[in-house]
């Protein structure tokens, strides 16, 4: 039987900062540590950042995106394109395409993928909003940015039959050898999909 150190104040702490995404017990129990011992010049600011998020943090109505005000920023921002919408899975995906700078559209968060084995159905994503998106007129192209999984690809073409009837233009992500990769490292799927898609030098 393992016997505690700490009160049961830090042992939460310990807890809720294990939920973190790629925080197991042992670094959770390292990083409440650090907090604790930094209390003034760490802990103390970090409540109050999160209380400040608490307060503030509301999601996009139009797109899904996670912002202090609804319509978000990228909505509402008059020199974005507007006739372009980017579909993305997470809107962890819409910060990574946000920080490539790639591209200046609009988005489209759907909360997931379609998968079956985990009860996941059109319903449950956001694809009848992207649906009443385009309806409603201005957009000229839905660019599909899902995941290269087999839940992602299923996605894509189900949004693709979905809009098959309007007047938009629906593209996806190239797949393909990745900025610096050699060929050696790839697997046979990316090979493949890389030179299926290749494109005029
Ligand atoms: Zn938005």
């Amino acid at each position: 039987m393992s016997r505690s150190v700490t009160g049961p104040e830090i042992e939460r702490l310990v807890q809720l900062l294990a939920k973190l995404p790629g925080l197991g017990p042992r670094s959770a129990r390292r990083a409440a540590l650090h907090l604790v011992k930094k209390k003034d010049d760490l802990l103390a600011p970090l409540t109050s950042a999160m209380q400040v998020a608490v307060d503030s943090v509301v999601v996009c109505s139009t797109c899904g995106n996670i912002d202090t005000s609804d319509p978000c920023t990228i909505c509402t921002d008059p020199r974005r394109d507007q006739s372009t919408i980017v579909v993305v899975e997470d809107v962890s995906d819409l910060w990574a395409l946000e920080r490539a700078g790639a591209i200046n559209a609009r988005y489209h968060v759907l909360g997931g993928a379609l998968s079956p084995l985990d009860g996941v159905g059109p319903d449950d994503l956001a694809i009848d909003k992207l649906a009443r998106r385009v309806a409603a007129g201005g957009v000229a192209e839905v660019i599909l940015a899902v995941n290269a999984t087999v839940e992602g690809q299923t996605t894509a073409h189900y949004i693709m039959d979905r809009l098959a009837g309007a007047n938009v233009k629906v593209s996806r992500l190239a797949h393909g050898v990745p900025v610096g990769g050699e060929l050696d490292y790839l697997d046979e799927g990316t090979l493949a999909a890389a030179i299926r898609q290749r494109t005029p030098f």
